[in-house]
């Protein structure tokens, strides 16, 4: 039986795998690290899936992932969010900013915004505000220019541009803030502000996850400040790599549960090895053998190499 989420405790951890494709070892690692430290904190775990891009995401793959996740041990509470039926809460988020005229219309390319050049103080690789401050009559002109089933792209007013973020495991992390996109060119509500909007409506306040999205943090803290909700705790973890110092990926060989199983290794031999690589017993099978042992501390110790 399901808690009714009205009936959780205040306070909630969560994992929110995007629906792309099997989660490999490494995501599998940071789902058990998240539930540890959310379920020792006394706090709830909820779940979420990131298929913002409905038309894109491939079916039955966040059915698979969450049956691995299941299969690992983990738990969670109350209903599963998908954020692909929260468009309605994303454009209520939009509204509430361009009220305080924090909202512009983009019609830049990828390429033309890779083209363009940056203005004097923005920080590399920030968006370079070309859109910012057109006269009415050029944004009318490109808006009418846009090719078909293309809209405007919705970016953010930011009003800094940087931001420092404390992190349990990074520590202070100072990152560029600019203006994020809200909802892209094909009408698709931007991962930066959907992810802001749920932990707030899921009650999250310790967001454990890979150390891969550390720089878009300062981003998510600042919309937060605009939208007026409170900030999470950040636990950004260390990811896995193979034997050469890469990101896991499915070209690593058999990463995923699918892989291991054809290759005979048990899910019980799995955990196994993801209770190790977190500082459990070794031959532990069950991420209870976790509890009271993966910390803030303990997953300082760098990448997990996966060889
Ligand atoms: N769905 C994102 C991913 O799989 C993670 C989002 C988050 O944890 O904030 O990369």
């Amino acid at each position: 039986m399901e808690t009714p989420a009205s009936l959780l405790p205040p306070g909630a951890g969560r994992y929110a795998p995007s629906p792309s494709g099997d989660l490999h070892l490494g995501n599998l690692r940071t789902a058990v690290a998240a539930w540890v430290l959310a379920r020792d904190s006394g706090r709830s775990f909820r779940m979420r899936v990131d298929d913002l891009d409905a038309a894109r995401a491939r079916p039955g793959v966040a059915e698979r992932q969450l049956a691995d996740l299941a299969a690992i041990g983990l738990d969670w509470d109350g209903e599963i969010m998908w954020q692909s039926a929260r468009s309605h809460a994303y454009a209520a988020a939009a509204d509430q900013l361009a009220d305080q005229s924090l909202v512009y219309e983009c019609y830049c390319s990828r390429r033309e915004i890779a083209e363009a050049p940056q203005a004097p103080h923005s920080p590399p690789g920030a968006y370079p505000g070309t859109c910012r401050d057109l006269p009415e009559a050029e944004r009318e002109r490109r808006r009418s220019a846009l090719g078909p089933g293309r809209v405007p792209a919705l970016r953010l007013r930011a009003t800094v541009d940087e931001l420092t973020i404390t992190d349990l495991v990074q520590g202070h992390y100072t990152g560029i803030v600019d203006d994020v996109v809200l909802r892209r060119g094909d009408g698709v509500w931007a991962y930066n502000l959907a992810v802001v909007v749920d932990d707030a409506e899921q009650g999250v306040d310790q967001v454990v996850r890979g150390e891969d999205l550390l720089s878009s943090t300062p981003r998510q803290v600042h919309l937060a400040d605009l939208l007026g909700l409170p900030h999470p705790q950040y636990v950004h973890v260390p990811l896995a790599v193979n034997a050469a110092g890469q990101r896991l990926a499915k070209r690593d060989g058999a990463v995923t549960l699918a892989d291991l199983a054809q290759e005979g290794t048990t899910t019980r031999a799995a955990i196994a090895r993801i209770v190790a690589s977190l500082g459990g017993p070794e031959g532990a099978d069950s991420i209870e053998a976790l509890r009271g042992v993966v910390t803030a501390e303990s997953l300082r110790s760098g990448p997990w190499v996966v060889a």
